[in-house]
């Protein structure tokens, strides 16, 4: 069909209609690794889009629009097709930001950064196993009210507390004495997930549970069972903002 297809051929078809694959365009893709790359993104950016547009609608919503097209004007309607136009690419834009949002959000991904902040290389002290106990409890409620968070009765095995930012937001980052070895706690006041969630990264095994509007995060590398950790705060903690 073509005799030469060009990269910009490959990319205005698929900038077009993402799900597209002909012969052309794949015979294309495999001598250039650009647009190959270009082919996945859109591919993966096609199933995203068509994932969040899979809601349901009003059973008669195109009666309705239909009903409206034609009873409009035939001014106003020209009028405003190019509104439409441009009120479709917000949403698209919309709903790829919130896809996005929500991938961040995922608690997949918030046990992998909390994580990563358990293993910076700045906070390993926390995790010394022979890190002694805060004896002075004002210390640990001094740092979880900067974190906003409040603390009814106290605990007796805090060897580590500090109050981080975390995605914008205060969170309060503790170390407690478990059976088997340090454990961290992350109490998050602006976090919030929907249902407990494990997750297992770097050799750490994690929970994330949900509590009021904010969540708590067990995270360790040893044995240490982590609920009834996890219910001892959950038993204490108030949000206070
Ligand atoms: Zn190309």
């Amino acid at each position: 069909m073509n005799t030469k297809v060009t990269c910009l051929d490959v990319r205005r078809a698929l900038g077009a209609e993402p799900q597209r694959r002909d012969a052309w365009i794949l015979e294309h893709c495999k001598t250039c690794a650009q647009c190959a790359v270009f082919l996945q993104d859109m591919t993966a950016l096609g199933t995203r889009l068509e994932r969040a547009l899979n809601i349901e609608v009003p059973k008669d919503l195109e009666a309705r629009i239909v009903f409206r097209a034609e009873f409009r004007p035939v001014e106003r309607r020209r009028t405003y097709s190019w509104l439409a136009a441009a009120a479709a690419v917000v949403l698209a834009i919309g709903i790829g930001f919130g896809v996005w949002q929500y991938q961040q959000n995922s608690p997949a991904m918030l046990g992998k950064a909390l994580v990563a902040r358990v293993m910076n290389p700045t906070e390993s002290a926390a995790l010394d196993p022979d890190r002694p106990v805060i004896r002075d409890a004002s210390y640990v409620t001094n740092v979880l009210s900067q974190a906003g968070i409040g603390m009814r009765g106290s605990m007796d095995d805090i060897s580590y507390a500090s109050a981080d930012s975390f995605r914008g937001a205060m969170v309060a980052h503790l170390v407690v004495r478990g059976r088997d070895g340090p454990v961290t706690v992350f109490l998050l006041p602006h976090v919030h997930v929907r249902a407990p969630t494990h997750f297992n990264e770097q050799g750490f095994d994690g929970v994330l549970l949900p509590h009021g509007s904010g969540s708590i995060a067990i995270i360790a590398n040893n044995p240490t069972p982590m609920m009834p950790i996890a219910h001892e705060f959950m038993k204490m903690v108030e949000w206070s903002i």
